[in-house]
């Protein structure tokens, strides 16, 4: 990179980190925990602010304008979810708010393939992401179980190798009664992108895809337009995209299967967290996700590239996509997200000592499915807030605990 290249990066850099209140009224701490949540950028805040001082209301019930203008807010951050996703069928698709993935995919789950699923079925999950993405599959068997129908549960393969899903192994675990996958964009533990690009291929183009977007919404060009995200489901959390805590979305193509419609009343909508998605995506269009993305990888990169030189630490994941000279060409690189253990701090224990010096990391079994506590680790998940200086400072940090 150009010199020139490098001062606008790290000035473009300097001018979104002061958009951050929280972050710039605390120089002395380092937050590094944004996979769990993500800090909030003053256009959201104001946009919090102006919202519940001019037009707070509820939506769809009301003859006077605060609450048309509700109606018509949450009406534009549907709209607005789907140019974020770029969809090709507005038309078509639909999006249903929720709090976050969690409820995102349980709404999939319960109110979709409940639905959709018949007796001797199959459907194939992952058994090592996030327990949100494996718990709503499971509920889903056992509740059709209670009324007779049997459901096959299969794992979704992995290679070891790479760190992704084994898309060979797929091929062969794919018969003619899988009616659904269920997969993950980018690993909450890992990091690592899990190229399912390579999932509609392997499935055949009949069978719906749900893709967890929980770490690469807001870190990742999502297009599902684009043959390589040719998914039905794109499920994400906000408040990991600079929206308020509580909110998220579920997109849904709407062109295999049943039409989603989420079961029951709905009720009085979030309507403060969804005017904060929508401040949100505006805001990330603003300073450029691919931009917030090459930054964040690059301090992962920065972070990785120095810690796997120390005997100390195991950082978890796949070896061959941690280093920044690796060959691997960039979709199948890691993300930003660096998980590690001490060989022999335990993690929780580090991640006290690690705040006694300013930095606030997640440290624990990071809701993987499978895992419990004595599996824990540490997590360091940067944003765009955070610096190449912190990532140095912290490594300082780790170095005199080597
Ligand atoms: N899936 C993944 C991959 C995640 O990282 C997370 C959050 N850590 C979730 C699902 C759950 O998201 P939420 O807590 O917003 O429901």
């Amino acid at each position: 990179m150009s010199g020139a290249a490098h001062d606008t990066d790290e000035a473009w850099q300097r001018s979104v980190r002061a958009q951050f209140p929280i972050i710039v009224a605390h120089p002395e701490l380092a937050y590094l925990d944004s996979a769990a949540t993500s800090q909030k950028p003053r256009a959201v805040l104001d946009a919090v602010q102006t919202y519940l001082t001019t037009c707070n209301a509820n939506a769809g019930r009301g003859a006077y304008p605060w609450a048309n203008r509700t109606t018509e807010l949450i009406e534009r951050a549907r709209h607005r979810v789907k140019e974020f996703l770029g969809d090709p069928e507005p038309d078509r698709s639909a999006v249903h708010f929720t709090a976050g993935t969690t409820e995102g995919l349980r709404v999939v789950a319960h109110d979709w393939l409940m639905e959709y699923l018949a007796d001797g079925d199959e459907i194939l999950v992952p058994f090592a992401d996030h327990r949100a993405n494996l718990d709503p599959w499971l509920e889903t068997r056992s509740r059709l179980a209670a009324r007779g129908v049997t459901v096959h549960v299969r794992a979704l393969p992995y290679q070891e190798a790479s760190g992704d899903y084994d898309h060979r192994a797929l091929a062969s675990a794919v018969g003619p009664r899988t009616r659904f996958v269920a997969a993950t964009h980018v690993h909450h533990v890992y990091g690592g992108d899990m190229n399912v690009h390579r999932l509609r291929a392997a499935v055949g183009p009949h069978v719906p895809i749900c893709l967890d977007a929980a770490q690469s919404a807001g870190h990742l060009p999502l297009r599902v337009g684009d043959p390589a995200l040719d998914v039905d489901f794109v499920v994400f959390s906000g408040h990991k995209a600079f929206a308020l805590p509580g909110t998220g979305a579920v997109w849904a193509r709407n062109t295999r299967g049943p039409v989603l419609r989420p079961a029951g009343w709905q009720g009085t909508p979030n309507t403060v967290g969804v005017v904060s998605l929508l401040a949100a995506l505006d805001w990330l269009d603003t300073v450029g996700v691919a931009r917030v993305g090459a930054h964040v990888t690059a301090l992962a990169t920065r972070l990785t590239d120095r810690l796997r030189r120390l005997d100390a630490y195991e950082i978890l994941g796949c070896p061959a996509s941690l280093a920044s000279d690796t060959a691997l060409p960039p979709a199948q690189r890691r993300q930003g997200i660096v998980t590690f253990r001490h060989r022999s701090i335990p993690s929780d224990d580090l991640g006290f000592i690690l705040f006694s010096h300013g930095f606030m990391v997640r440290a624990d079994s990071l809701c993987q499915a499978g895992a419990d506590d004595k599996d824990g680790s540490v997590r360091v998940s940067p944003q765009v807030y955070n610096t190449a200086e912190e990532v140095d400072r912290l490594l300082t940090v780790l170095t005199d605990l080597a």
